[in-house]
């Protein structure tokens, strides 16, 4: 797993040496790509699809997990195992995690919320955790009901038996639809409290953020020693510039959805995740390493319209990569 990469300061410093050099060492290029990249995760089959009006059979959720993992995406969030009463469009988790067909350099995650969850995750073949709470009371009643100090007790409960890695992401890290701004303050100490977790995604869930507040807190969580992600909905059109300040400030893990699907049943008026192949072209003229393969993802992203019979938030399937 690609966990480790350098810090803002030092990946700043050996862009800017590899562009001043590019035309007369090859060597130094070569150095800076394998040492600048993000892990992407597309977490349009999950957070993409729980949000749609017609729930999608879990065939198809399987087979757009297929696709994803076939275009080259290093990780896929492949299903959620929350209450299906509670949400509806997740429903058949377990029939969407039969129904994938493993691709080597792909690892496949689901979403859990407590004990139960996480019961039925370690039943399927999938290999990542992902533990999701709130940084705030009132988010994490509305979305899993219970407090915040219940929610961090299962949370916690859950890493410290878990027999497969783990992410821990904190919705609602920069503001909350109930309870406005969240102090960074409040984020920090909370993920100060899931020392056990391998990575910590620090989720823009409402789409409120913009970069200098994605910095400073990635920076300051990435400080307690383990990996960070970001999360970023792309509400107020900031999402694209909020991942790019997080990869500057030594995040090493980036969701998005293809296509710019998403939202949260619980989050009024979120709109969806910043879009994956945006968000690869943005990092491949950065010089930052996906191995994403883009024409596949754009393949993806046009499939997925059809499916769905509506235009998505994406705007490069449309656009096209050449100018
Ligand atoms: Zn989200």
């Amino acid at each position: 797993m690609r966990r480790v990469s350098p810090r803002s300061s030092d990946r700043s410093r050996q862009r800017a040496a590899a562009s001043r050099n590019a035309s007369e060492s090859v060597i130094s290029t070569q150095a800076t790509l394998e040492l600048v990249r993000a892990i992407l995760c597309d977490v349009g089959p999950r957070d993409g699809l729980q949000n749609e009006p017609g729930v999608l059979a879990p065939e198809l959720r399987a087979g757009l997990v297929n696709r994803l993992a076939a275009a080259g995406l290093p990780r896929v969030e492949a299903a959620s195992f929350v209450d299906p009463t509670r949400v509806p469009a997740m429903a058949g988790a377990e029939e969407v995690a039969d129904g994938i067909r493993r691709r080597p350099g792909t690892e496949y995650s689901g979403l859990v919320l407590n004990g139960r969850g996480y019961e039925r995750l370690l039943a399927t073949p999938l290999d990542r955790v992902n533990c999701t709470l709130a940084a705030t009371e009132s988010f994490n009643r509305r979305n899993g009901n219970a407090s915040l100090e219940e929610a961090t007790a299962r949370v916690v409960a859950i890493l410290e038996r878990s027999e497969k890695p783990t992410t821990v992401t904190i919705s609602a890290a920069f503001g909350c639809p109930f309870e406005g701004r969240v102090d960074p303050e409040r984020v920090l100490e909370l993920a100060s409290r899931l020392h056990e977790a391998d990575e910590i995604v620090l989720a823009d869930t409402i789409g409120v953020a913009t970069p200098t507040a994605v910095r400073s807190l990635t920076e300051r969580v990435t400080a307690l020693g383990r990996p960070v992600g970001g999360h970023f909905h792309n509400t107020r059109n900031t999402g694209y510039a909020n991942a790019l300040a997080a990869l500057e400030a030594g995040a090493t893990v980036l969701d998005a959805s293809v296509g710019g699907l998403g939202g949260c049943p619980f989050a009024p008026r979120a709109t969806g995740n910043i879009a994956t192949e945006d968000l690869v072209y943005l990092l491949q003229g950065e010089g930052i390493e996906t191995g994403v393969d883009l024409e596949a993802l754009i393949s993806v992203a046009a499939w997925l319209e059809e499916l769905l019979g509506r235009e998505l938030p994406g705007q490069l399937y449309r656009a096209g990569i050449a100018a």
